[in-house]
């Protein structure tokens, strides 16, 4: 309990944190008086894509109050009647982590890896879920980074340095790791959140080895049936993932949205996270309207669980419509 409600103190100061939690804003340690919340359990969900499988598999969902900072261009007041009329709580958010499996043939390809050991005591599920989907880590021959917030890429490398996917190439978009990788740019980061999302980036992938990590540009087909998909604005470089088999599609949207709830029924809402709002905006208006326009199914890596299913127009916005658990 002391070391807790320091740690809290301590994050809330501003005070530089352990490197362990240098990225966490002090949001993502649950807040003790807001309740822990509800993990879904099994935490994977199997869909079939054509000839292949899609498998959500749940890291964990983090508790955060809900302040005027979470949506930076909408009143408080407009985003909790919002949350309240589709029965939400309006005291906090519950932001959850989703990485994606796809099985495709003898490939085994993991979208996203999830917080890893590095996070809050409901997260870092990852593993154990995949375990329960059928798979260990050595069975994932290819992982796909969508970006490198940390809730994306610190399920790489554990607390002790080492590759958990150890047979994996890592694919990540090339714009995304030319910016965070750039040392006069971090160097001039703003301490804080910034300062701790470079060092944090910079730790996983400063001494990946040659051969291990493999750079794409937008469009790039990664694997047969696996493209990639420009969507920056969230983060300078950030991609989806668009996968297709027999006639169907399946997009990863990695970060095109956080909670559906608020920024896919009002897609020019800006989560405070978005590096580039504008960007990410126009990037999150003209993917939305092509999803919808496709019936693709989607995964969102900030959904509620199973965090897949489809996307229909609502209002000036549009709704997610999760698959049954
Ligand atoms: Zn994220």
């Amino acid at each position: 309990m002391m070391h807790r409600r320091h740690f809290i103190r301590a994050s809330l100061g501003g005070l530089a944190a352990t490197a362990a939690s240098a990225w966490l804003p002090a949001w993502a340690q649950n807040a003790p008086d807001l309740g822990t919340p509800a993990l879904a359990e099994p935490g994977f969900r199997r869909v079939r894509l054509g000839g292949m499988e899609v498998i959500a598999l749940l890291d964990g969902v983090t508790r955060r109050p809900l302040g005027e900072e979470f949506v930076a261009n909408a009143p408080l007041t407009e985003v909790k009647a919002l949350l309240a009329s589709q029965g939400l709580s309006t005291d906090h958010i519950d932001v959850p982590y989703t990485p994606f499996l796809v099985v495709a043939g003898h490939r085994r390809i993991l979208m996203d890896t999830g917080l890893g050991d590095w996070g809050g005591p409901t997260t870092g599920r990852l593993l154990a879920n995949l375990r329960a989907a059928g798979f260990g880590p050595d069975d994932i021959d290819t992982v796909l980074v969508s970006h490198y917030h940390g809730d994306h890429i610190n399920g790489l490398r554990n607390r002790a340095g080492e590759y958990v996917f150890r047979k994996a190439k890592v694919m990540a978009p090339a714009a995304e790791h030319a910016w965070w990788m750039d040392d006069a740019r971090a160097a001039q980061a703003p301490a804080g959140r910034m300062k701790g999302l470079f060092e944090n980036a910079r730790r996983t992938f400063g001494s990946m080895p040659a051969g291990m990590l493999q750079l794409f540009e937008p469009g790039a087909e990664l694997l047969p049936g696996i493209r990639a998909v420009q969507a920056h604005g969230h983060t300078p470089g950030m991609s989806m993932f668009e996968v297709g088999s027999e006639g169907q599609t399946f997009i990863f949207l990695a970060d095109l949205t956080n909670i559906p709830s608020l920024f896919a029924r009002n897609p020019d809402w800006a989560v405070t996270f978005d590096m580039d709002a504008e960007a990410a905006r126009r990037t999150r208006r003209a993917a939305f309207e092509r999803i919808v326009s496709r019936q693709a199914l989607v995964g969102g890596f900030h959904f509620p669980f199973p965090a897949v299913g489809r996307m229909a127009a609502l209002g000036t916005g549009y709704r997610f419509d999760p698959l049954p658990v």
